[in-house]
């Protein structure tokens, strides 16, 4: 079975230019390193998910000419999630919380619930957390950004596998699916550089002792300085195709945005992968 890199796009809200730019380093880097893109649909939060953003997902990328070797879904990996969530059970690596989050202030998990008596795990409303061990630092290479040596726990403290409405949480689920879907290479955005040491250790601790490659490719930020998101009302790429502009003005445009080109032009998809293309070859 090959081994893939991954776009995982979480379907809630339309895809906007930061997707669109993302994607262009994953296709990029695909193809630079030789690997199939997996496409996999990150709807683990499904009290924010939404089947038509599924849709319009796929239907997007089309539309931009992306084409993926392969294709998943996490709401349909219950079962594999739950064995692996099993199993750190098995090993004393999973505690129940029942802090709420109001009780808790900051970002940081200060582990009230760590050393509690365990209460039944079929109790509604508590939060499953992944005990850190004491100690650890997690050594990791950026193929952008350069060597990391980072304390896991420092950002969050224990962080959530399952959360109080019972859905498996982000860093859970991605850690199963680069695991089992076989990614060797993730690139996504520098807003989630954070998140990787955590997940190399957990992955660790699921069996996985060889990460994947890393790559966190810069953002796009909008002319008020901030990172382009759905929170921020970023223009939906489908809304800037129903008015009327073409998808390679869109792509000539991100790339200007992306300081990949230095003015705006109107570029198809294969040229703007070479942009990116080009522009790796600074780091690698
Ligand atoms: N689903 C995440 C997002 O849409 C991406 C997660 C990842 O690439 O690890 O921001």
């Amino acid at each position: 079975m090959p081994s893939f890199t991954r776009f995982a796009p979480s379907p809630t809200g339309f895809l906007h230019r930061g997707h669109l730019l993302s994607a262009l380093w994953v296709w990029g880097m695909a193809e630079r390193f030789g690997l199939p893109v997996l496409l996999r649909i990150e709807d683990h939060d499904q009290s924010r998910a939404r089947p038509e953003f599924v849709a319009a997902i796929r239907e997007d990328l089309i539309r931009f000419g992306f084409r993926w070797e392969r294709a998943s879904i996490q709401s349909e990996r219950d079962a594999l999630y739950r064995r692996y969530f099993e199993f750190l059970q098995d090993e004393g690596l999973v505690y129940p919380c029942s802090c709420s989050r109001k009780s808790l202030s900051g970002e940081r998990y200060p582990g009230f619930c760590r050393d509690r008596e365990v209460p039944d795990p079929g109790t509604d409303g508590l939060t499953f957390r992944f005990r850190i061990p004491e100690g650890i630092r997690i050594v990791w290479d950026d193929l952008r950004l350069g060597s990391f040596e980072e304390n896991p726990s420092e950002p969050c403290g224990d962080f959530a596998l399952r959360d109080r409405l019972n859905q498996w949480t982000y860093q859970f689920a991605v850690c199963v699916d680069d695991i089992d879907e076989k990614v060797d290479l993730v690139v996504r955005g520098e807003d989630l550089r954070d998140s990787t040491a955590r997940q190399i250790l957990l992955m660790r601790f699921l069996g996985r002792e060889t990460p994947p490659r890393y790559l966190h490719h810069p953002l796009l930020f909008s002319a008020s300085g901030e990172k382009l998101s759905k929170r921020f009302h970023a223009v939906s790429l489908r809304g800037e195709l129903e008015s009327g502009i073409s998808p390679e003005e869109i792509l000539g445009s991100v790339c200007f945005e992306a300081g990949l080109l230095d003015k705006k032009a109107v570029i198809s998809l294969r040229e703007a992968i070479s942009l990116i293309l080009q522009c790796s070859k600074s780091f690698f």
